[in-house]
């Protein structure tokens, strides 16, 4: 019988004593220049944050994992996730912001010294924004290796044609990051064979080969429907080796698997603290309501919760610093941290009483927000499914 717990065999100590403080202050001290009828104004009128990306941006966080040679910071994820778990325990939300994150481990793993010259200094400077990740397409949804969006080479370009759904950010980003096919899935070896992955210049593509077209959902989320029709992107725009893009673009998805986990830590961390101030000041049959059982173990549940996921968290970003193999932390820490939030969400509205669903109190947008995280980035089923099939060596469900 093998043992299945081959991650907590290489996972590398946390140092738990440096918690980032020094990044931790000043991101809070940000955010409370955003408090929360900022977001209540910007939910109301599903409009993108401008103004607190500026603020992110200007302040270098968004440019935290950039090498300090190209004029960012040099920080690890571990550092990122700090700054995402500050965000969102705030009471901020950084899905306006938290591609560049993700996005920078394709680029900085996979691309080429002339591109990395090319477009890294500027998005560190923030005078460019590479926030777009294109991967989900309409008809394959999560079965991400059999997208159907096209690029056939023709001279010195590829020309794209296709469609995606759920592209986020699109219209605040001037870079977008494209996972397109480049041979027909019938000819490849294996199944994520034949995928390569571009850099788009969104400047130029949009009009010209690029529709965007709004999608209106229950979050402010800036997401966005693309239609490709011929659109053509410079063959220097490829990054790595065509048909190698899957492998690329799994970086940036651990990376954002870490990242999104950070947030609904931060999340989870928000609604502990606001069940629980409510709970010690809500007075109901003459006496606080946390003094009820039914009322405090739930908030003592959430709050085990979040510590323990918090902790797998920090394995999966230690491990991916450590430029060691962590799709099973990276999953694990997503799973644990969106099942976290969410329970803290579920308590939250409940001990708020009538309270939960008053726009006023937030507390009904927060739960909003962090329910996607159980369908995006990658749903809660999927990352079952990749921990019974890749970690414990069960048969294939698909
Ligand atoms: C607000 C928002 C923003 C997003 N932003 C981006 C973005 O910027 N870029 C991007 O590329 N994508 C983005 N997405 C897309 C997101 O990653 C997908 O929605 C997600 O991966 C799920 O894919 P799907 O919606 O096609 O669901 P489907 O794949 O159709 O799945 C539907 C349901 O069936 C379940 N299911 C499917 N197959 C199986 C199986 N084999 N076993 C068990 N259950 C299964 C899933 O878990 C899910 O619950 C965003 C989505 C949303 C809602």
């Amino acid at each position: 019988m093998s043992a299945p717990w081959r991650g907590a065999d290489r996972a590398p100590v946390i140092d738990l004593a440096d918690d980032h403080a020094d990044v931790r202050e000043p991101v809070r001290a940000l955010c409370a220049r955003y408090p929360a009828a900022y977001w209540r104004d910007k939910d109301r009128a599903r409009t993108y944050p401008t103004e607190f990306v500026a603020a992110l941006s200007e302040a270098g966080f968004l440019a935290s994992l950039i090498p300090q040679e190209y004029g960012g910071s040099g920080l690890g994820l571990d550092a990122a996730v700090a700054i995402l778990e500050e965000i969102h325990g705030s009471g901020c939300n950084g899905a306006a912001c938290h591609a560049q994150m993700y996005t920078m481990a394709t680029l900085l793993n996979h691309g080429s010294a002339a591109q990395k010259a090319a477009y890294l200094p500027a998005i560190a400077k923030g005078t460019l924004r590479l926030q777009a990740f294109g991967v989900t397409e309409p008809t394959t949804g999560s079965d991400t290796t059999q997208l159907k969006t096209t690029a056939r080479r023709v001279g010195d370009h590829y020309r794209i044609n296709g469609q995606k759904v759920w592209i986020s950010r699109v219209e605040h980003s001037d870079l977008m990051l494209l996972l397109a096919r480049t041979t027909p899935a019938d000819q490849v070896r294996k199944r994520s064979g034949g995928l390569s992955v571009f850099l788009v210049d969104l400047r130029t593509a949009v009009g010209n080969g690029l529709t965007v077209r709004p999608i209106r959902t229950m979050i402010n989320h800036a997401t966005t429907e693309l239609f490709f029709d011929d659109l053509a992107v410079p063959a220097a725009n490829l990054i790595g080796v065509e048909g190698e893009g899957f492998g690329y673009i799994l970086d940036s998805m651990n990376a954002e698997r870490i990242l999104i986990a950070a947030e609904c830590i931060g999340d989870a961390r928000w609604f502990i603290a606001r069940a629980s101030d409510y709970a010690r000041t809500r007075s109901v049959f003459g006496r606080p309501i946390g003094a009820n059982q039914g009322i405090q173990f739930p908030i003592a549940r959430a709050y085990a919760a979040t510590a323990a996921a918090a902790l797998v968290v920090r394995q999966a970003a230690a491990l991916f610093d450590a430029g060691m193999p962590c799709g099973e932390q990276a999953n694990l820490a997503k799973l644990l941290a969106a099942d976290a939030s969410w329970q803290a969400a579920d308590m939250c509205v409940q001990t708020h009483g009538g309270f939960g669903f008053a726009e006023e109190y937030d507390i009904e947008r927060k739960f909003r927000e962090t329910r996607l995280y159980q369908i995006a980035p990658v749903s809660t089923n999927l990352i079952l499914a990749y921990i019974g099939q890749h970690v414990l060596d069960l048969p294939r469900s698909y």
